[in-house]
């Protein structure tokens, strides 16, 4: 930070521009928490701070600074130095700023006094608050649930705030009345504007927040006419209260979305899909608007941003070096058919298009054919197939097959003509990349069987199955390591040789007989295994998780089981990849996966029991 803006949001400021000049300075200062702001002052050590941060897990409601505070651990000057010097918060002069008439309507003088919290001025769906302490989540939550619009705080002079608040409020005339702690905001709060501005501010709102990632989807529930409307909306895979709105709000809320999203407004007893599209010039994706009819006439509508996954790198896709090793030798194979099995949702088609990067060169002819074209590649011919007027994926195959292919890549492998299609190519020259929805190599073996495809043609066509899941990833900036108990190291250590079993290893190194030793020498500090967790910091939204991970189990399949192959019911695992090789499971790799610090037990559990 300069000498400059240190000297700015030091001095106690009393008028609107230089307030958003100082908010702007500090949007641009990286983001520090409390706890390292005072540990960076030298205001408290390590200990005090893990004693008020085990003291916070009991008393929720009180932020950090103040828990501190009231042990007396620092000063309430110290703390507040923290908050300008370290964490760039401007100090006003409560008393003095002229307080906008806009910013008062928002907060009603109940809760203001509860809260201990002035609102300043309004700035397009932010809301700028002076607090006692603004790193006090629970209260800035609250006052975004009730006003809808997203709460920027900064913090008070020491003494002027709790004057200012009742001159503010008396001095607009707003009440008189001495106030009544609330327990709960009413949920008409802020009905002193016509429902249809409050809903289509919020729609603002929504607009902004999904369109910067800061939500991924946003849930309009209705619950009722009576009833007030709640709006709650994902942040990091995680739903999270996002608005609560008078019952009035409800039908002018619906409407407008309906209408942005070119949606039928009349129409209330069947699901609708539209998007609303950036105007013209504007570089944002589209949002997508769903309605669904609920119960009682109602309907709910849900809005996410159209996000395109990104095009990545095969090594960014967390592969191990062994399966990186493997997948790439399968790709690379003049022909061949290589399977991406994996349920919904699991980047089946983002491990598919790494795989056609690596390989587009312009020597080599590409099709696809997909049921729904998110990534593009230049150099790659895609087809998107399924949709009303466009051609089903087997015709775009029989169109593919005359037209001179040397890879082909087809995004949802269900139709037996096609299966039949795709497994001739593969065993005439051409390289072909197919997603199943499936949970295994053997599942995807046996539905393709069950698909009319003979075990010596597959034996012929089929290079290798790999199956895949997705998981978050930690947050890099917030994941916390601690030693894992033996419970923990029981029940991976049981998952492990389970699968090691299962697997049927005829020599089984140190890591299949005793894991834990192995563990120990990987990733061992110490001479302690960690186990990590998910905490949460500005970088993740709170949910100590960014962006996701894949796990994944390589199987390359032996042909000649694959050529004995009468039925299904001969299909299994060991005698499937043949002789053993040096490989790990779903489940182990998703094992290391989490000794390695990239995601939790809790990730994983979702995708395999461990
Ligand atoms: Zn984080």
């Amino acid at each position: 930070m300069s000498d400059h803006s240190l000297q700015t949001s030091a001095q106690p400021i009393a008028a609107p521009e230089p307030l958003e000049q100082a908010l702007a300075l500090q949007s641009r200062m990286p983001l520090v928490r409390i706890g390292e702001a005072l540990l960076a002052l030298g205001f408290v050590d390590e200990r005090q701070l893990g004693d008020a941060l085990a003291r916070q897990t009991q008393e929720r409601h009180l932020p950090l600074g103040e828990l501190l505070v009231m042990s007396q651990a620092i000063s309430r000057q110290q703390l507040e130095q923290a908050l300008v010097h370290k964490m760039g918060f401007p100090v006003v002069d409560a008393g003095r700023f002229p307080v906008e008439a806009d910013a008062i309507r928002e907060v009603p003088v109940a809760q203001a006094q509860r809260l201990c919290a002035l609102p300043l001025m309004v700035r397009g769906h932010r809301l700028i608050v002076a607090l006692e302490d603004p790193s006090a989540r629970m209260v800035i939550d609250e006052l975004e649930h009730c006003t809808a619009l997203k709460v920027v705080p900064v913090l008070a002079l020491t003494g002027t705030l709790r004057p200012a608040i009742v001159q503010t409020y008396v001095g607009t005339g707003t009440t008189t009345t001495p106030a009544q702690p609330t327990a709960q905001p009413a949920a008409d709060d802020g009905l002193d504007q016509p429902a249809s501005v409050i809903a289509s501010r919020l729609i603002e709102r929504i607009i902004a927040d999904t369109r910067s990632g800061a939500v991924t989807h946003v849930h309009v529930e209705s619950d009722g006419t009576d009833l007030p409307l709640t709006v709650r909306a994902r942040r990091g895979g995680v739903l999270v209260p996002y608005a609560r709105l008078p019952a009035a709000c409800r039908d002018p809320l619906v409407e407008q979305l309906k209408a942005m999203a070119q949606l039928d407004r009349g129409e209330r007893t069947q699901p609708q899909v539209g998007l609303i599209e950036p105007a013209d010039g504007d570089e944002h994706p589209p949002l997508q608007v769903t309605t669904i009819p609920t119960v009682g006439g109602q309907e709910d509508v849900v809005v996410r941003r159209r996000t395109r996954p990104r095009l990545r790198a095969l090594t960014d896709l967390g592969l191990t070096a062994l399966n990186l090793a493997a997948y790439t030798a399968a790709i690379e194979h003049a022909s061949g058919l290589v399977l991406c099995v994996g349920p919904e949702a699991s980047g089946r088609t983002t491990t598919m298009h790494a795989a056609l990067a690596h390989l587009n060169t312009p020597e080599r002819k590409i099709w696809t054919a997909e049921q729904s074209v998110e990534i593009i590649q230049r150099g790659v011919r895609q087809m998107q197939v399924r949709g009303s007027g466009e051609p089903s994926a087997l015709s775009a195959l029989r169109a593919i097959a005359q037209a001179d292919a040397d890879v082909v890549m087809v995004d949802e492998l269900d139709d037996r003509r096609a299966a039949r299609l795709v497994v001739d190519l593969a065993a005439s020259g051409v390289l072909v990349l197919a997603a199943m929805t499936g949970s295994s190599a053997c599942g995807a073996v046996s539905r393709l069987m069950s698909m009319g495809i003979d075990g010596d043609s597959l034996a012929d066509a089929l290079r290798g199955v790999l199956d895949q899941r997705m998981v978050r990833r930690l947050c890099p900036h917030c994941m916390r390591w601690s030693p894992a108990d033996g419970g923990q190291l029981e029940s991976l250590r049981v998952a492990w040789c389970a699968d090691s079993r299962a697997t049927g290893s005829p020599a089984p190194a140190q890591r299949d007989h005793d894991p834990l030793a192995h563990w120990l020498i990987e990733y061992g500090r110490n001479g302690v295994i960690g186990i990590p967790a998910a905490v949460g910091c500005p970088h993740c939204d709170g949910t100590g998780y960014r962006g996701h991970i894949g796990v994944h189990e390589w199987t390359e399949v032996d042909r000649q089981v694959l050529k004995r192959l009468q039925t299904t019911t001969q299909i299994d695992l060991p005698r499937l990849q043949g002789p053993a090789t040096e490989r790990l499971s779903l489940c182990q790799d998703a094992i290391e996966k989490v000794l390695t610090g990239m995601t939790t037990v809790a990730e994983v559990n979702a995708i395999c029991n461990i």
